[in-house]
């Protein structure tokens, strides 16, 4: 093996990973990034962009097939699902490229090919030809895809987000299972693709929902458009010829059984961290064999070893990634003298229709007793103006309030806009603003915004214990 020595080594070219080398390389150029598998990141390779690809392929056909409802009649509406997933990976294909470009400014001296694991604390091997010294290291290593025994032996008729963009067409028929984020997008996308779709969740988690009434209502907005069980009961899964049998018990109903031609499995991404050999590294893990981390510095005890990114199984979305690379990579860089970071308020969107937003505390996941210290409002977009103009009157949101000071911490939502609603609230979260403060920002009209506006003036209400304001504002127009 050959031999090196580095301040400082990065495993994951991922998102993590390139934001912690550049952070890194602030403060030194003897600096290493080890990627084992292929440059271009989970997120433009298999993630984030090839998913929203397909969403917008699945709007694109909802919108057609909807349009009657606005008088304009769209004659057969076909759907080629080759062409479909052609344009899926030509777009993402530029996305990597543009990933790949970058790698090309990456000195060959900072770049090591091959699988990292530890041979001792500070001391890596890279596959099997470098043996690297490093005094700081920042694992960047992400997440994969999680397939449970029960789908073991499906063959090519099981897939994952690792190899559905890689389809040649659509399946007739696909059974998802998870109904997380990932689950969720994509089989409402392949559902409104023509594709029939079952999806299956487990212990009734839906879109990373916290909130009972909201979860609840999601479930029902859902289920209208397509089959979805979030407390599924499978009884049985086996091959058959060139598709698979499922025996489960169908909400109305009771147990049937049916075909399906492929199954994608989106039942969680845990951290790739089993091939490291954490045991040589020295670094305390918890129960879940995660090494131990700090949140505000993302060191691991206090080793010079640094966790980021989906592998730490925190926050596991993009832009949390890239703000954990920064920070690790800056910390890395500086060691010993680690600094804490203001972490931002935490935000998460569900590319669904309608779509999901969490935003900052979550007070829906709170017991009772801690709720108590937050005031609430509530609104529907039923009959809310714009959302109804646009045919899209569904859904819930929530607004919470410090009751002390008033100050907004944080929401949650499924309805129209929410990917936009829920970068306005973040904002307004990590600003710490009163929640009268808010209510003096201007508000066009008509947007969706004014249902903002609307939970706003109650939690504002609820804040001074006064009884709720009119939810009409005449002056401000019709369905504000
Ligand atoms: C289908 C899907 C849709 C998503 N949609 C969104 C979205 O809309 N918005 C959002 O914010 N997030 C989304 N995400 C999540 C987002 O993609 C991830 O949070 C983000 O890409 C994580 O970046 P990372 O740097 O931690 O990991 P990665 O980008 O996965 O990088 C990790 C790298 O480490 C390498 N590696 C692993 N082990 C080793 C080793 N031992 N040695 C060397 N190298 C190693 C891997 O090959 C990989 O290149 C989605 C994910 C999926 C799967």
């Amino acid at each position: 093996m050959d031999k090196r020595k580095v301040d400082v080594a990065i495993i994951g070219a991922g998102t993590a990973g390139l934001t912690a080398y550049t952070a890194a390389r602030k403060h030194t150029e003897n600096v290493v990034l080890i990627e084992g598998e292929a440059y271009g990141t989970t997120c433009a390779r298999v993630g984030c962009m090839p998913s929203k690809l397909l969403i917008a392929a699945a709007d694109s056909a909802h919108g057609a097939a909807r349009a009657d409802m606005f008088g304009v009649a769209v004659a057969g509406i076909s759907i080629n699902g080759q062409r479909v997933l052609e344009r899926v990976r030509r777009e993402r294909d530029t996305f990597v490229g543009s990933v790949l470009a970058s790698m090309g400014t990456i000195p060959e001296s900072h770049r090591l090919m091959g699988r990292a694991r530890f041979l001792a604390p500070g001391k890596l091997a890279v596959g099997d030809a470098w043996e690297v010294t490093a005094q700081r290291i920042v694992i960047a290593t992400g997440a994969s895809p999680h397939v449970p025994a029960m789908f073991q032996g499906l063959g090519d008729r099981l897939l994952t987000t690792d190899n559905l963009f890689e389809l040649e067409t659509l399946p007739a028929s696909i059974a998802v299972f998870g109904a997380g984020a990932v689950g969720l997008e994509l089989g409402q996308a392949l559902s409104r693709l023509g594709v029939h779709v079952r999806l299956f969740g487990l212990d009734g988690i839906l879109g990373g929902i916290f909130d009972a009434e909201i979860r609840d209502y999601a479930e029902r907005c859902f289920s209208e458009a397509f089959y979805l069980d979030i407390r599924s009961e499978v009884s049985d899964l086996s091959p058959a010829d060139n598709a698979v049998a499922i025996t489960f018990t169908h909400r109305d109903k009771g147990e049937i059984s049916e075909t399906f031609e492929r199954i994608l499995v989106a039942t969680g991404r845990p951290p790739n961290l089993e091939a490291l050999d954490l045991h040589h590294s020295g670094l305390t893990l918890d129960d879940d064999g995660i090494p131990v981390t700090d949140s505000a510095t993302l060191q691991c005890g206090d080793s010079p070893v640094f966790l980021v990114g989906d592998a730490n199984g925190q926050l596991a979305v993009l832009h949390e990634a890239a703000q954990e690379g920064r920070i690790a990579g800056d910390n890395a860089g500086r060691y010993p003298g680690v600094q804490p970071a203001v972490r931002q308020v935490p935000l998460s969107i569900v590319f669904s229709h309608p779509q999901i937003a969490s935003v900052g505390l979550p007070v829906g996941r709170m017991s009772d007793e801690e709720r108590k210290a937050y005031a609430v409002a509530t609104v529907s977009f039923e009959d809310q103006g714009r959302s109804k103009v646009m045919g899209e009157n569904r859904g819930l949101l929530k607004v919470y309030a410090r009751r002390d000071n008033g100050v907004f911490v944080g929401a949650e939502m499924v309805g129209p806009a929410a990917e936009h609603i829920g970068h306005l609230l973040a904002w307004a979260a990590q600003s710490r603003m009163p929640v009268s403060a808010m209510l003096a920002m201007p508000f066009y009209h008509p947007v969706v915004e004014e249902g903002v506006r609307t939970a706003l003036k109650d939690l504002h209400s609820n804040l001074a214990r006064l009884p709720a304001p009119e939810d009409q504002c005449l002056e401000c127009g019709p369905g504000v």
